[in-house]
């Protein structure tokens, strides 16, 4: 089978989580698989180099588990975008709006050396929400941000469209 498909048959469809109607892709199957695991690590560390990546940047929480090994495999640092509250300042602030309500999240400022080339790292890419917001904050910290790796689209969504201003021709893929 080819990597993609392999690796999203790790995933497991859960119907009605978190809430009634959303089918949300659970990623712990894939987790606890090192073989998918260490696949998709290899293959987003492999985007790193490619883009000339200079770090990898983790979005809180699934985000994490995947940047920190792409990093080491790349032989880059970690940055971790975090959920508002959760970094020691300074920090940078980017809001956003979610069907109910707002969401926020930090970088420290002097998470990224000048110049740096950074690739971005999630699970998954619903509506773009998070991921745009991702992007100004590394944005506003300095850096430049050269790739979007991810494992998967949910394509419905309309997530890549959203973002196709934001990204303005920064490859987004997804393994
Ligand atoms: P977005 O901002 O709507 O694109 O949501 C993306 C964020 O929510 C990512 O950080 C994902 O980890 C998480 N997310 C949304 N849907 C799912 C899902 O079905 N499975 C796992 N994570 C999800």
């Amino acid at each position: 089978l080819p990597l993609s498909q392999r690796l999203l048959g790790r995933i497991r469809d859960v119907p009605d989580f978190p809430q009634e109607g959303i089918v949300f892709k659970d990623i712990t199957p894939l987790l606890a698989d090192p073989g998918a695991f260490s696949d998709l690590v290899d293959a987003l560390a492999d985007l790193a180099v490619r883009q000339g990546a200079t770090a990898v940047a983790g979005l809180e929480a699934r985000g994490f588990i995947l940047a920190a090994p792409v990093a080491l495999k790349a032989g880059l640092g970690f940055v971790p975008v975090r959920k508002a509250g959760k970094l020691p300042g300074p920090t940078l602030a980017q809001s956003y709006a979610l069907e109910y309500g707002t969401a926020e999240i930090e970088v420290q400022r002097d998470a990224f050396a000048p110049g740096s080339r950074v690739l971005v790292v999630d699970d998954v890419l619903a509506t773009g929400g998070t991921l745009e917001a991702s992007i100004r904050l590394i944005r506003d910290a300095g850096a430049q941000v050269v790739a979007v790796g991810l494992l998967m689209e949910l394509g419905f969504l309309g997530g890549r469209d959203r973002l196709h201003p934001t990204l303005d021709g920064v490859p987004m893929e997804a393994v």
